[in-house]
């Protein structure tokens, strides 16, 4: 029998806590895959019930019996996401000596602390699982991949990765975010990096720098795989030309267990981790399932996890399952790569038009611009009182130079031909800020600030 595709054997493996690695096995089949997820599915709503407050509290109301399928499922209530920020605490299902690793993640808004997502010694284990046979398809034994995610605490997302890189024989370089990306092209010769894990907008600034390296001193990346944030199509495009690479796309938060769906091949789809997860897609008002291919918010129930449990949680995240199997042969569905925030959320504000404006509009343009690094985006109040679009851009050229002049005449033509922007009216503010690195520090996800109210203008 032909070796199993990796997705299966994780599947296997996750499925049955057993080592698939030199068996020959047959591909689990849908049905088969579903009736586990509704087994384990039962078995965490149960665990939640019984043993997390903030779900003993927000099921009062619900039916004893537990949903045997999709339809008596979608009658539960949703999670809301800020529920997480305002008390985190609530949610945990276990004691606390139990979790071995919390992650914060400071609130956006004014209510709450902030997310803090709790994790026990087995919920990690899992994620480190997910993490080494995914990145096996990425990188061969013996080579590196650099990772340009935090790495400075234990079981950080940069360190879990960096163990299941390591289960392997393949090696780990643990960066962090992007800052300077000359100094990260000459790491990355020195140590013959053959992969990159990063987030969309810090690889492209490296990609885009990449074009203008010495032959000699060009990258040799053989694989990247964009995480942490959403990727336009025409980054994506972009990072396959600047590094010459093959450019795999994921999905996920740390909520999910930090992985969440992840292309078996570019352009594939990204297969969901449904050993783990239970997927939905859903109306956002009403919570309603969407036909089988249609829009809607994705919610997530997690079907493994013992610290913090969460059930039709809203991930904020708009996507669509894809129809029809993969040709790797998977019984994993798959999400349509182009996930992109909710309309109403994130500052995806409406102009004076009424048509919404997306961050995401903005990257399918600016992207495709040559010689653009990266950019970042903010509604601000103009002279008038009127909102005006801030555009800053960095630029693979240096500060004041003719490159850098062309890049923002080409930026500007294209932000005037873009049919999201053509037409509308909106008093446009475009100017290039440096060459040095990202548009902004930090893995912050790239939005259209500010998400409702317009900041004053600052000098
Ligand atoms: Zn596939």
């Amino acid at each position: 029998m032909a070796s199993l595709p990796w997705l299966d054997r994780w599947l296997l493996e996750a499925l049955w806590q057993e080592d698939f690695s030199d068996a020959a096995h047959a591909p689990i089949r849908p049905e088969e895959l579903r009736s586990q997820q509704w087994e384990r599915l039962r078995r965490t709503m149960d665990h939640a019930r019984r043993n997390s407050p903030y779900y003993r509290q927000h099921w009062r109301h619900t039916p004893k019996e537990l949903p045997h399928n999709p339809e008596e499922l979608a009658a539960w209530p949703r999670t809301p996401s800020r529920e997480l920020c305002e008390r985190p605490e609530s949610f945990l299902a276990v004691s606390q000596d139990e979790v071995a690793r919390v992650v914060s993640i400071p609130s956006s808004g004014t209510s709450g602390p902030g997310k803090r997502i709790f994790f026990t010694p087995g919920d990690l284990k899992r994620i480190r699982h997910f993490f080494g046979r995914g990145m096996r398809n990425l990188v061969r034994p013996g080579e590196t991949t650099l990772i340009l995610l935090p790495g400075e605490r234990p079981d950080s997302v940069g360190r879990l990765l960096g163990d299941a890189l390591e289960s392997f024989g393949s090696r780990a370089l643990v960066a962090g975010p992007l800052e300077h990306p000359h100094d990260t092209l000459r790491q990355m010769d020195e140590q013959q990096v053959r992969c990159i894990v990063g987030s969309p907008a810090h690889i492209h600034v490296l990609a885009a720098h990449a074009r203008f390296a010495k032959p000699a001193r060009k990258p040799r990346v053989r694989s990247v795989l964009l995480c942490w944030d959403a990727a336009p199509q025409a980054l994506v495009r972009s990072v396959e030309q600047g590094l010459d690479c093959a450019v795999f796309r994921h999905w996920g938060m740390v909520e999910t267990g930090l992985g969440g769906a992840v292309e078996c091949t570019p352009g594939s789809g990204m297969h969901l981790r449904e050993a783990d997860l239970y997927v939905e897609i859903a109306c956002p008002h009403t919570g309603r399932p969407q036909p089988h291919g249609q829009w809607g918010e994705i919610l997530v129930t997690t079907l493994t996890r013992r610290a913090m449990p969460l059930i039709r949680y809203r991930t904020g995240d708009r996507g669509r399952l894809l129809p029809g199997p993969c040709a790797c042969g998977s019984a994993l569905q798959r999400l349509d790569q182009d996930v992109r925030r909710l309309a109403e959320d994130h500052g995806n504000t409406s102009h004076q038009n009424g048509r919404l404006l997306d961050v995401a509009d903005l990257g399918d343009v600016l992207y495709a611009v040559h010689g653009l690094a990266d950019f970042a985006a903010s509604w601000r109040r103009g002279k008038s009182n009127r909102p005006e679009l801030h555009i800053e851009i960095t630029t693979a050229s240096p500060p004041g130079s003719t490159g850098e002049q062309a890049v923002l005449r080409r930026s500007r033509t294209a932000l005037d031909n873009a049919p999201a922007l053509r037409g509308a009216g909106i008093p446009l503010r475009l100017r290039a800020v440096g060459h040095s690195g990202p548009a902004r520090p930090g893995l912050d996800k790239r939005v259209l600030f500010p998400a409702s109210d317009f900041s004053e203008e600052k000098s």
